[in-house]
């Protein structure tokens, strides 16, 4: 007899490598920017909700999640019965996945795309198909290049994390214009709420007129609401029956549901942080372009640096700013060793980020 032995392809994740570097991120005075979190926190009316929230959880949550639905759909002019809630947009694109794609089919992301698509793809025994990019940027060409006729999804982070780099409205209907109705487009809007680019598309427009469109979107990041697990996806209703039909009946909490019902009406707070992204962010990529390094132009609300060689690599960067106590996250796992990702932080830690970085760069 065999021994015990997961399906194929699941000993072929890597396992994912959070951000936080557990230990560090405690001690008093760090400045934390390697996990793209908002700097101003969640909502004070998200928190006072889950609070309130924390008294109903012997109950089961409203399996259909309606309330937030019904709000996402007025916030964004769509119809709620094409909103699918998830624990977090990590729990949906899995499903997604394991809906549109199994063993022997194929399934396309970008080469330094988000990490969770081919952990997604290989959960599902399927093939993830990385396809190399220009200037580290998604390049639809090079997707449609890689599509044979075992393709049944292309996985597609706008923008992308972690390298920022962003494809525009334009460039992403051509692409999907360009994909046979067979295959599904996935695109994760994480940061969507941090673009302001009149260029930038979520979209939410061609899921409204296609059937093979879905959007993810999450309450982690602007709405800073990570530790609760909360997402959403916008899809055909076809799509969204088939989500429907693989997802857990309870898979978002009731302290979820309360939190992101209450952010999503404190526009006040999300505003504030999105006007704080598009005044820093600038100012942030400056200072980092000032000291000869190179970046690559964002939209969400973090940056990438590329590195140079040996002494001022990526590396050593890395420990000097954590000797400094300050947090930027390193990305080998995605296959950027010369290269760092660092979040747009409160103006005291851009600061303390910039001096430490002006002094690993000036130093011998
Ligand atoms: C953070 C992130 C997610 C996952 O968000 P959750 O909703 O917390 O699961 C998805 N996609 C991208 C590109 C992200 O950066």
């Amino acid at each position: 007899m065999g021994a015990l032995v997961p399906r194929v392809g699941v000993l072929d994740i890597a396992p994912y490598v959070p951000g936080r570097a557990v230990g560090l991120e405690d001690a008093p005075g760090t400045v934390l920017l390697s996990s793209n979190e908002s700097p101003f926190g969640p909502s004070r009316a998200a928190v006072a909700a889950a609070r309130k929230a924390a008294a109903t959880i012997n109950r089961y949550p409203d399996p259909s999640a309606s309330g937030l639905r019904e709000a996402l759909a007025a916030r964004h002019g769509i119809a709620a019965d094409r909103i699918v809630c998830g624990a977090g947009s990590d729990e949906l694109l899995g499903y997604l996945a394991r809906a549109y794609a199994g063993p022997g089919d194929e399934v396309i992301y970008s080469r330094h795309g988000f990490v969770m698509y081919p952990i997604a793809a290989r959960s599902a025994g399927s093939t993830p198909i990385s396809v190399p990019e220009k200037s580290l940027c998604t390049d639809p060409n090079a997707m449609l290049a890689a599509l044979t006729p075992r393709t049944r999804i292309v996985f597609i982070a706008n923008p992308n994390n972690p390298t920022g780099s962003w494809l525009t409205k334009d460039a992403i209907a051509r692409l999907h214009r360009a994909l046979p109705p067979s295959v599904l487009l996935v695109i994760d809007a994480a940061y969507a709420e941090y673009a302001t680019d009149p260029m930038y598309e979520s979209g939410l427009e061609l899921v409204t007129r296609h059937e093979n469109v879905v959007m993810t979107r999450t309450f982690s990041k602007i709405y800073a609401l990570a530790g609760l697990r909360v997402g959403w996806a916008y899809g055909a209703p076809a799509l969204v029956d088939v989500l429907n039909r693989v997802r857990g009946p309870f898979n978002v909490s009731n302290v979820g549901i309360a939190a992101a019902l209450a952010a999503l009406a404190d526009t006040a707070h999300e505003t504030r942080a999105r006007e704080h992204n598009s005044r820093w962010l600038p100012r942030l990529s400056r200072a980092i372009a000032a000291l000869g390094l190179e970046l690559l132009p964002s939209i969400g609300n973090f940056v990438l640096i590329r590195f140079g060689a040996a002494p001022k690599d990526a590396g050593s960067a890395h420990r000097f700013l954590a000797a400094r106590k300050v947090l930027v996250r390193p990305l080998g796992s995605y296959g950027l060793p010369d290269c760092l990702r660092v979040t747009v932080g409160k103006p005291a830690e851009i600061k303390a980020f910039v001096a430490a970085l002006t002094d690993f760069m000036r130093a011998p």
